[in-house]
């Protein structure tokens, strides 16, 4: 296993809708391992397969740290779609691994059914509630190529312009392998 760099949430790479996997083969098998192995390291509970620069319909997530209410064991989303989303909302403050130490409260649905295919392509249908639907609506969304500041009221992006124009900048402090908006490595 290995450690793949994450990339800046303003690498245009980050908002490009990602392609449906047709076949799992052994690069995939391979990216899985590495994309936990990376999140791990980064402190984080989902990782999606464009945040590591591979343009393709895979989300891995592991909120046991997040919540211990969650039974759901670390796993692999292949080609996820949220299929229904309860109409109740709630708030939860979220971070992403593209946008270090950047944390604010996101209003979004308090569940979600979501259809997605394991690594052996068998389709599975999970049912989430709280942070586990957080993450997974948060990573669904990478994959649109939609970042979760864009989710944010008009009053809290605001105050958020100017800690994003930093991160733009690529003035991040992150202890993990960071890409840059331009595409190089950051100093970190
Ligand atoms: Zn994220």
């Amino acid at each position: 296993m290995s450690i793949i760099p994450i990339y800046n949430c303003f690498h245009p790479f980050l908002r490009k809708k990602t392609t449906l996997i047709n076949n799992i083969d052994d690069e995939i098998v391979k990216l899985v391992d590495d994309m936990f192995e990376t999140m791990y390291k980064a402190d984080g509970i989902g990782l999606a397969a464009n945040q590591v620069g591979k343009p393709i319909s895979l989300i891995i997530i592991d909120v046991s740290k997040a919540d211990d209410k969650v039974k759901t064991p670390p796993i692999a989303l292949i080609n996820p779609i949220i299929e229904s989303f309860s109409e109740e909302e709630i708030e939860i403050s979220e971070g992403c691994l593209s946008i270090p130490k950047f944390y604010e409260k996101v209003l979004r649905p308090e569940e979600i059914q979501v259809k997605y295919f394991d690594l052996s392509m068998k389709e599975h249908v999970l049912t989430g509630n709280e942070m586990l639907s957080r993450v997974i609506q948060h990573e669904v969304d990478h994959l649109n190529g939609i970042l979760f500041f864009e989710r944010l009221t008009p009053m809290r992006r605001a105050l958020a312009k100017s800690k994003l124009k930093a991160i733009q900048k690529g003035k991040i402090d992150a202890n993990y392998p960071f890409i840059n908006p331009d595409g190089k490595p950051a100093n970190i």
